[in-house]
């Protein structure tokens, strides 16, 4: 068994160690969008196949796929249900979105969520991700932004904008001090789920914040999904 692992993020990171542990050979793929990006055990391929052609083509050296991206990374989950359709077993693993709060306020896009926050509050704290910057700016460019990326946007950043890099696990206590710090009026995230960036939200609530919450976009219908990594494990060791 041959198995291909669309990765960058943690479950897959998690996924790749125990098939590793289970004798399964497995290789991960990782976009290389972050310059020092984590590494997960077993094998690793870096960089785009070259959109669903490419992919089909690489496709001929596994015998199953397991899509772990993001759920923000539609794209590359698009094309996996387009070059295994009929030819490999795909199983989507994605993270539960987080359980909705009645405070945070949804909007189905990043500009829809720039203008939410104009409206919500001064000092927007944005952790949205470097490649959504840009939309942020029409209608936060001369708001004291704070924005957090794990790697600094190529964007030309608007004069008042204060950027800082990191990446998660983080913690309640650095999170409520960085929003403190910069006095957020308003949080921006994506619906990204998990525990790794959720203390964000914790902070938010008790310094009484409101957060802005894009939505995710809509998943792959009619792919076998499954939220756990566990019983991704056991749909590939089904498949030895
Ligand atoms: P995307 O918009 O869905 O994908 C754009 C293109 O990037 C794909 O068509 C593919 O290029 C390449 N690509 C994406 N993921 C890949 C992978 N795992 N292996 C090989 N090529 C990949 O992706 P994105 O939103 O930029 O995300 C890029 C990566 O970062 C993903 O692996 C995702 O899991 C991770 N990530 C994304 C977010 C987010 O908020 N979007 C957050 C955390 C982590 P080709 O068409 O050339 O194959």
């Amino acid at each position: 068994m041959r198995l291909l692992l669309l990765g960058g993020t943690s479950e897959a990171r998690e996924l790749a160690a125990l098939l590793v542990e289970a004798g399964v050979d497995v290789t991960t793929s990782l976009a290389g969008r972050v310059a020092r990006p984590r590494l997960p055990v077993g094998k690793v391929r870096i960089g785009g196949f070259g959109g669903v052609d490419g992919l089909r083509e690489a496709l001929t050296a596994y015998d199953a796929v397991v899509d772990a991206t993001h759920p923000f990374a539609r794209g590359m989950s698009a094309n996996a249900d387009a070059a295994c359709a009929g030819r490999l077993p795909l199983l989507r693993l994605e993270r539960p979105p987080w359980e909705p709060d009645r405070a945070w306020h949804y909007t189905d896009t990043h500009e829809e969520a720039a203008d939410r926050a104009a409206e919500l509050g001064a000092r927007p704290f944005l952790t949205v991700g470097r490649q959504e910057l840009a939309r942020f700016v029409p209608a936060l460019g001369e708001r004291e932004v704070l924005a957090r990326v794990v790697d600094e946007p190529d964007l030309e950043l608007p004069e008042p904008w204060r950027l800082v890099t990191g990446r998660g696990p983080y913690t309640l206590d650095g999170e409520h001090g960085l929003m403190r710090e910069h006095g957020a009026g308003v949080l921006v995230t994506k619906d990204a789920g998990g525990t790794y960036t959720w203390p964000k939200m914790e902070a938010a609530r008790l310094l009484d914040v409101p957060v802005v919450v894009v939505r995710r976009p809509d998943g792959s219908a009619g792919t076998t999904t499954v939220h756990d990594v566990r019983e991704a494990l056991t749909w590939v060791l089904a498949r030895r």
